[in-house]
């Protein structure tokens, strides 16, 4: 498997549908490679999203390409296509599994997951496992970030205690920890986005401007 070069010993991953990468994806990957002192973030667009409703999803070559130019000038960011050498839907036990070992144990990962996603984990695929191979960044309002993370952690994660000093949950020795980290929601969604270009409205203002030009230039979303 092909992955970017120099990741260094702290990436966080960034997985999504990225129909169209937009700007609160990449204030979220800022804001937890700010406050995690994370090496990069590699974005993993999804070949098949499990979670997706099934509206008729960009194909993968586009959501990719225009991730790649949403990154393109930001060192620190990558993006990975590894999800589209696999057949069947995305699971990320799949992916954080395939690149623990692709890494090796020198490298922490770091999953990043926002707040509402993080309150249905149980309903994911071998969710508990997930921790075997990365950390939980659970994304919240800051209002109540540690209190909403916490309720979850509670009902999901046995053997999980808050270290107060650290500020995240930690679990038996050899296993992640889940670190909430606060963030002021960034009012863009990808839908929205979709709706605006068939609209045929200006979408300058929420997405990096090679990817509006992408999107202009291969007639997406009409
Ligand atoms: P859609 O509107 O098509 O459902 P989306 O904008 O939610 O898409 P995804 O690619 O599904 O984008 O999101 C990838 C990850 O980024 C998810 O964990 C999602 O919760 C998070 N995310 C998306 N938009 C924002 C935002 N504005 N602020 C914070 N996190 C976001």
């Amino acid at each position: 498997m092909e992955l970017p070069r120099n990741l260094g010993t702290r990436v966080g991953i960034l997985g999504g549908t990225f129909d169209p990468v937009h700007n609160g994806h990449l204030a979220v990957a800022e804001a937890v490679h700010q406050a995690l002192a994370l090496s990069n973030i590699l974005f993993v667009p999804a070949f098949l999203p499990p979670h997706k409703p099934t509206y008729t999803i960009s194909p993968f070559v586009h959501r990719a390409a225009m991730l790649e130019l949403a990154v393109a000038n930001t060192p620190g960011f990558s993006v990975s296509r590894l999800e589209a050498e696999r057949v069947g839907p995305s699971y990320s036990i799949d992916t954080l599994r395939t690149l623990a070992q692709s890494l090796g144990n020198q490298v922490h990962l770091f999953f990043i997951i926002g707040m509402d996603a993080f309150a249905e984990i149980h309903t994911w695929k071998a969710y508990r496992e997930l921790l075997n191979y990365a950390s939980f960044v659970v994304i919240g309002r800051p209002d109540h970030c540690q209190q909403s993370c916490g309720q979850t952690v509670a009902a999901n994660f046995p053997g999980y205690t808050l270290n107060e000093a650290q500020g995240f949950w930690q679990g038996e020795s050899g296993q992640g920890g889940i670190h909430p980290v606060a963030m002021a929601p960034v009012k863009v969604s990808s839908t929205e986005i979709r709706e605006a270009v068939r609209q045929g409205k200006e979408i300058g203002t929420l997405v990096p401007s090679a990817v509006a030009d992408y999107i202009a230039a291969q007639g997406l979303y009409r």
